[in-house]
Order: structure tokens, then C-alpha cells, then sequence
């Protein structure tokens, strides 16, 4: 099979790269190395996504009725992968167009929708992402923040962890407990960050400043309307969110353009000679491939409307594995970059020691392959 873009496909990478031309400044590189969580950043995005929207490249992939343009998913992949690879300009706002739009679309009230969607529409919204807690990362279902209803609010109290953009987010999308049931007891709550008795504070990490927290909650009272879709319903629009979710981060965009840069230092400094050198290009390239071409099968899935085949997991692994390929072979060959003086492969690097646990654990991507792809038993619980 030969792939090849469709002329409007094309037009709209290019006009994605003029615009990120126009719109980067040119020490953009050395900024983003701080990392989407900082406070420069996060206000360097403000302005970037404003201009985004404004030029009708932020939420392009949205229905007309919301501001979107209704373009298709192949469109969707190809701003992802123009916006990861340029070190995700949009920081957080990446979420809200990906995954938290979309599902206020489709569980959200009418006032819910009036309240978030416009703002999230004109590039102006931080979001973060209440999951995971201290004993439920990859056991979701496992968490333990609870939210009691009394009269007309809801009372939150427990703990989240590695919440990326707590720090400066407004509202939070968080899982807590209304229910016995390990499932069917989960609600999502839409919760203002500026609410009484929440409590971020920052983890000190290696992939940038500001990037991951943890939130208490102790007796943080919400409304009954910031409960979104049916109280115990968490469960199905958490599916149709991280479905959404995987489909808007193509890292092996940013992992292959790094690669790229790796081989020109070496070329440059006569380095890039000798069978290990090429060897351990030449599979981190075809890593990049692989999880690359992978992507687009699912998006063509998406776009024709037929059901998945649980290959969704198999491409998560192969883009894991890019990543971390072509991190070794930086780690490997070119030691020295990882300083300031490369902030690309600084970056990058990042990225590529916590992939394959951010957004999901590897290892539990592994099992889906097993039981949906190759049709192996399931592990006993
Ligand atoms: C940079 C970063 C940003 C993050 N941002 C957010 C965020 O914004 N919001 C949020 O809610 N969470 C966030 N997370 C958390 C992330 O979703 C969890 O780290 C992830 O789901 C794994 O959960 P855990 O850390 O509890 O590890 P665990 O689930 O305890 O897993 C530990 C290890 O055991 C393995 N393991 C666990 N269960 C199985 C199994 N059944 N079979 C085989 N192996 C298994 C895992 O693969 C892993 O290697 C972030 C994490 C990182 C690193």
C-alpha cells in the first residue's frame, strides 16, 4: 500500500507550520525545556493557544455548533502531531481540546457546557486531571477520595497525586468515590480550584518545574451541578475520555524529530560512523515508524467508523518503545546534549524517562494486547 496525504490533508500540515513559523519566538526551544507545568509556560500558552484559536487551528476537529470547524480525525492527528513535535505550545491546553472539550460536549449539561466550553474554545482554560491516587494509578477503580452528598453539595476529602498542572489550574477534573461499587460507585465532579479546603503542592521532579502535584481535599464543598453526567457514571465517560485522550498525544512525533537532530550533532562532529551507531538509529527510526504508521491505522479506524480492534494498546507499547529508543541512543551517543546547550534532546528526554507510565502504565497496555488482540484469558483477579 502506498500512503499519501490528500491535498487538503497538506495544506492543512503546512499551513499548521506557517503558523507555528510565524508564532514560535526564536528561543522557543530553550523555554520549553522549563516544562508545560511552569508558570512561564502556562502563561506563554494563554497567549499562543488565543492566537491558535484565533487563526481557527485550535479546535479545528470540533463540530461547527461549538466553534470547531467539524474536520476529521486525520486533521485532528496532524495538529498533534505539528504541536508535539514543536514541544507542545498549547502546555496544557493539549487536554482540553483533546478530551475534556469533547466530553463536556457529550455528558455535560447545558450549563456546564456554557460555563467551560467558550472559554476552552478561545485557548483561556487550565484544566487538570484528578485520577490517580497514592493506591490507585494503573487499579483505577481502587480510589478512595470520597465525595458525600448533604442536601444540595457534595463534601470531597482525600488525596490525589501526580496531578500534572494543578498548580495553575481553574477547574479540575476529578474521579471520587460516591458508591461502594469498585465501578459503578465512581462520580466526576467539575471542581473550581479556587474551592475552600484544597491543597496543592508541587513534586519535585526531573521532567520540569511545576509539572506534577499533589492534591488534598479536606471537606471541599461543591455544588450538585458540578457533578458531571449521572451520579456512579464516571466509569463510561472515563472510557470516551481516554479514548479520546490517546488518540491526541503522537509522541513518536517529537521522539523521530529528535533522533533527527541526534544524527546531525553526530554527523557534524564526524561521529556518526561505525555499525553501532547506525544500528541503534536505524531501530529507533523504524521504532518511530512503526508507532507512527501504527497511529494512523487507528485514526483510519475512527475516521470509517468501525470499531476497534484493541490494536489502540499495541500502538501505545510500539510509541513507548520509540520513545525510550531513541532516548538510549541519545543517552548512548551523545551523553553531552542533555545539558542546556540541546534543549530539543533535554526535552525530549524528559518526555522519554516517564513514558510508559504517564498516561497509563505500559505494562497494562501489554495485558490489553493479550486479551483483546491476541485473545488470551484474562488474569484472575
Ligand atoms: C509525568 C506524569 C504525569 C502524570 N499526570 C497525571 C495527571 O495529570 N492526572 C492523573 O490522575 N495521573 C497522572 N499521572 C499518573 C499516572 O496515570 C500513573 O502513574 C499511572 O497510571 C500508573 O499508576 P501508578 O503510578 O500508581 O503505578 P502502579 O499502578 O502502582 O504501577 C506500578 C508498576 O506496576 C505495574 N503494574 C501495575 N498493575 C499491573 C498489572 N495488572 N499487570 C502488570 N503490571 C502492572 C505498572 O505497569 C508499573 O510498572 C501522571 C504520571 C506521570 C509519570
Amino acid at each position: 500500500m502506498k500512503f499519501e496525504w490528500a491535498p487538503q490533508h497538506q495544506a492543512f500540515r503546512e499551513k499548521i507550520r506557517a503558523f507555528l513559523a510565524e508564532n514560535l519566538p526564536a528561543d522557543w526551544e530553550h523555554r520549553a525545556h522549563h516544562g508545560p507545568g511552569s508558570r512561564e509556560q502556562t502563561e506563554f500558552s494563554r497567549q499562543f493557544c488565543g492566537k491558535l484559536a484565533e487563526a481557527g487551528l485550535l479546535i479545528p476537529h470540533w463540530p461547527i455548533a461549538w466553534g470547531g470547524r467539524g474536520m476529521d480525525a486525520w486533521c485532528q492527528i496532524i495538529l498533534a502531531e505539528e504541536m508535539w513535535q514543536a514541544g507542545e505550545p498549547r502546555g496544557a491546553q493539549y487536554m482540553n481540546v483533546n478530551w475534556i472539550g469533547p466530553t463536556l460536549m457529550r455528558y455535560g449539561s447545558a450549563t456546564q457546557q456554557a460555563r467551560y466550553l467558550p472559554r476552552i474554545a478561545r485557548g483561556d482554560a487550565i484544566w487538570c486531571q484528578g485520577f490517580s491516587e497514592p493506591d490507585a494509578g494503573s487499579d483505577l477503580a481502587a480510589l478512595r477520595t470520597r465525595a458525600t452528598r448533604d442536601g444540595d453539595i457534595y463534601r470531597i476529602e482525600g488525596q490525589k497525586i501526580w496531578t500534572s498542572y494543578a498548580g495553575l489550574a481553574e477547574t479540575c477534573f476529578l474521579l471520587a468515590r460516591t458508591g461502594t461499587d469498585r465501578k459503578r460507585g465512581i462520580s466526576i465532579f467539575l471542581v473550581p480550584m479556587d474551592s475552600a479546603g484544597i491543597e496543592v503542592r508541587s513534586i519535585p521532579s526531573l521532567i520540569g518545574e511545576g509539572d506534577i502535584h499533589e492534591v488534598f481535599f479536606d471537606g471541599t464543598e461543591v455544588q450538585g451541578e458540578a457533578l458531571l453526567g449521572e451520579e456512579g457514571g464516571a466509569w463510561d465517560i472515563i472510557g470516551f475520555s481516554l479514548n479520546n485522550e490517546r488518540l491526541g498525544i503522537p509522541r513518536y512525533a517529537l521522539a523521530r524529530r529528535a533522533l533527527g537532530r541526534a544524527v546531525t550533532i553526530l554527523q557534524s562532529r564526524g561521529a556518526f560512523i561505525g555499525e553501532a551507531v547506525r544500528v541503534q538509529a536505524s531501530r529507533a527510526a523504524s521504532l518511530c515508524e512503526a508507532a507512527r504508521l501504527g497511529s494512523y491505522d487507528i485514526v483510519d479506524q475512527r475516521v470509517r467508523g468501525v470499531a476497534g480492534t484493541g490494536g489502540a494498546s499495541a500502538v501505545r507499547v510500539a510509541t513507548v518503545m520509540a520513545e525510550r529508543a531513541v532516548g538510549e541512543f541519545v543517552v548512548e551517543f551523545l551523553p553531552d546534549s542533555l545539558c542546556e546547550a540541546e534543549p530539543l534532546l533535554k526535552a525530549h528526554h524528559q518526555r522519554a524517562i516517564v513514558a510508559g507510565i504517564a498516561s497509563g502504565a505500559a505494562e497494562i497496555q501489554l495485558n490489553l494486547v493479550a486479551t483483546e488482540l491476541l485473545g488470551l484469558p484474562r488474569e484472575p483477579r
